[in-house]
């Protein structure tokens, strides 16, 4: 029986790209070299960082008037380079949507003013927030999707000031308009592939020259690899998007991902044993957080799934409950698996009753 991993992150990758990761590990492009033990100044590096580029660019239409950056640090690192380098009247608009949105927040205080803007649901449950409120800041950011609370943004309003969206959870899962924003970062351990990568597609014309460390400054990361960035995670990277360009692209993911998740929504809402935390437009294609509505119960499914094969079903330590991640390497019957095992719990709890 198949072994599934619902992660939030580090996620899920397709088992197809991985073997072919540990078929190459050794012999890189010399036999007996390892990608691990490459400098990443050689031209067989630079070979993988363009067509990482490449693809990336192919898959999201980035326009050339964008620069893609290949940092390390998270998207929490993101969180203060953002207000460090975009900065100009040190005053920012937040959405605030959850607690990455919160956090996001507390390390923009240490370099101006807060506007915290609260979002709105309409009648389909769909989410958004009024633009009216931004006014006079450097910038406006957005969560798009929120990995812990489970939703995500269905319309975001047109505004005359750069939008920075954290897409660290629906990148690559959902189609972007890439042109719409002033930047789009993501930590790549969620769609994109291992830890230790994280990616920044900048308007160039945001990038500002500023007194600030070397590698804190945008200015230093265009278009050139400024230290040793993360070769391991980027090579697999690159071998991801391949993947993903393989199956389709993006358009092909989001398909995909509303097919997943709409099998586990449905069932969801019919159970008698368990509820979707979210309903409605807003909730989030590729983080699912649901519960029985009893910390014991959720904890038994928790464990119950577990001895069947199907891993990290429990909920972020600051929420509880349960949460499945079915992000783009997760095939439709990992999806089905879960509502099968779901079944089979309930109508087991219930015959204990
Ligand atoms: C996971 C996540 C983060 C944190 O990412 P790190 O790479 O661990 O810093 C931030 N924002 C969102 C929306 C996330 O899902």
């Amino acid at each position: 029986m198949s072994t599934y991993t619902y992660s939030a992150g580090p996620g899920v990758l397709p088992t197809e790209v991985m073997q072919e990761i540990q078929q190459h590990l050794l012999t890189f492009e010399y036999e007996g070299v390892s990608i691990i033990e490459t400098s990443h100044r050689s031209a067989s590096f630079q070979r993988v960082v363009d067509s990482l580029e490449l693809r990336l660019r192919r898959l999201m239409h980035i326009p050339k008037n964008y620069a893609v950056l290949w940092l390390q640090g998270g998207a929490t690192l993101q969180f203060s380079m953002i207000p460090m380098n975009l900065r100009k009247q040190n005053r920012f608009a937040y959405v605030d949507t959850g607690i990455w949105s919160k956090k996001a927040m507390e390390d923009a205080k240490h370099f101006g003013e807060l506007d915290v803007i609260h979002p709105f649901v309409d009648a389909t449950g769909g989410m958004s927030f009024e633009s009216s409120l931004v006014q006079e800041v450097d910038y406006l950011h957005v969560t798009l999707n929120n990995t812990i609370e489970g939703t995500r943004f269905t319309h975001i309003p047109e505004i005359d000031i750069p939008l920075i969206a954290d897409a660290s959870s629906n990148i690559l899962a959902e189609q972007l308009d890439v042109e719409r924003f002033g930047v789009i970062y993501a930590g790549a351990q969620k769609n994109i592939g291992p830890a230790g990568l994280t990616v920044v597609i900048i308007r160039r014309d945001l990038i500002q020259s500023l007194q600030l460390p070397s590698y804190l400054q945008y200015a230093s990361h265009v278009d050139t690899l400024f230290n040793t960035p993360s070769t391991f995670s980027m090579y697999a990277a690159e071998r991801v998007l391949k993947w993903v360009e393989d199956c389709g692209g993006v358009e092909t993911m989001e398909r995909l991902n509303r097919q997943k998740s709409d099998r586990v929504y449905s069932y969801l809402e019919e159970s008698t044993c368990f509820s979707p935390i979210v309903t409605g437009e807003r909730r989030s294609l590729t983080n699912i957080p649901f519960t029985t509505g009893n910390q014991k119960l959720d904890q038994r499914f928790e464990r119950y799934a577990f001895e069947r094969g199907l891993l990290e079903l429990g909920g972020h330590r600051s929420v509880g409950g349960l949460r499945a991640s079915l992000y783009n390497a997760m095939p439709l019957e990992g999806a089905e698996r879960l509502v099968d095992v779901m079944r089979a719990f309930e109508e087991e709890t219930h015959v204990s009753h």
